[in-house]
């Protein structure tokens, strides 16, 4: 098969070569990332990319466009749907390239960050599929995100901090720099208090915020009983919980992770779950955790990485009601686990 690889940078393309090798299958790797913002950033991630493919023996084809200007015109009214934009622009020149070159397939890379959103891009491959009539040869290259990074780290690659645009650039910029809002000079006297971890025994008692994160209680039922809850304490209310349940010697489940709604985005969620692999790593060597799809980029940030397996339409098949997580249809169940012993 002759296959197009759209790809974003040499990092993401380590592993996505390897397993397409093995499968007998040899890439020509296609670069065009008119989203990669500003220039500097740009060149260090085609440059890389082009001395790993050389390095490796991969033929390489660099479709140059350092397109700020098109890119930021085009998303700047919806900013917070730009992705969907990127990967249809991305795509739909790839497999143009393709089909007017005598490729069977085309393929991306992207399909391997779990920071991005694997079914829009799933979707938009399939359309392009339909339109242009040349097979998007779909993988999901997830479960090799972490051996692939730390390949890439291990060979020297250039390793970028941010997904490519300038608006990413500057999400990441907010995370790193929140400013502290200032406090008005006539509460700076009031203290507030530092949250505290403790193990609850009267689980039950907290049914309605667990339904928050899993709304079945049937499905809570299953697992509360056999599982440790921790609640985040703060001025004497429990604001966050989470669940864990024992699977074997070596391995936990973390079932449910909950915030209430109005202490939501301020890092407490985080700050348990930190607190808890500390404490459990002294006896276990891995904590799963099921999630959907938009939760991904969240748990990867905490160090649950390992792409573990998808449960089909779970979502369909275990709810009556329609589950929702923001504006996404929940579907499929997908698992991920973090090695607690890792630094
Ligand atoms: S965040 Fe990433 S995928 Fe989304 S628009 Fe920016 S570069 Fe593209």
């Amino acid at each position: 098969m002759k296959l197009l690889l759209h790809t974003c940078c040499a990092p993401c393309s380590v592993y996505c070569i390897q397993k397409l090798r093995k499968d007998n299958i040899e890439p020509v790797i296609y670069w065009y990332n008119p989203n990669i913002h500003p220039y500097m950033e740009y060149k260090a991630r085609r440059d890389t990319l082009k001395e790993y493919t050389k390095s490796i023996g991969v033929e390489a084809i660099f479709e140059e466009n350092y397109g700020l200007r098109e890119f930021c015109k085009n998303v700047i009214d919806d900013l917070d749907n730009r992705c969907q934009y990127c990967y249809r622009t991305r795509l739909e020149k790839t497999v143009q390239y393709a089909k007017e070159n005598g490729y069977d397939a085309f393929c991306t890379t992207l399909l391997i960050s779990p920071y991005q959103n694997h079914e829009k891009l799933k979707q938009t491959g399939e359309e392009l599929e339909k339109e242009y009539g040349i097979h998007f040869y779909y993988q999901d290259f997830r479960e090799g995100f972490r051996q692939g990074q730390n390949e890439a780290r291990e060979l020297g690659l250039y390793m970028q901090k941010y997904c490519g645009c300038i608006f990413s650039e500057e999400i990441r910029y907010y995370n790193h720099n929140q400013a502290k809002p200032d406090i008005p000079m006539d509460l700076k006297t009031i203290k507030e208090e530092k949250p505290q971890i403790k193990k609850i025994e009267n689980k039950e008692a907290y049914m309605d915020m667990l339904l928050e994160a899993d709304p079945s209680k049937a499905s809570i039922m299953k697992y509360l009983n056999d599982s440790d809850v921790y609640g985040l304490k703060l001025n004497d209310e429990i604001i966050s919980l989470a669940v864990i349940l024992h699977i074997d010697n070596s391995t936990l489940e973390l079932k449910n992770l909950v915030t209430k709604e109005k202490y939501r985005n301020k890092g407490y969620a985080k700050r348990l779950l930190k607190h808890l692999c500390g404490n459990y790593k002294q006896k276990y060597d891995k904590m799963i955790v099921e999630t959907t799809e938009n939760n991904i980029p969240f748990y990867v940030k905490q160090g649950f990485d390992k792409y573990e397996k998808t449960i089909k339409n779970y979502f369909i098949d275990n709810y009556n009601e329609e589950i929702k997580d923001g504006d996404l249809i929940c579907t499929d169940m997908i698992y991920y686990s973090k090695d607690l012993k890792k630094r």
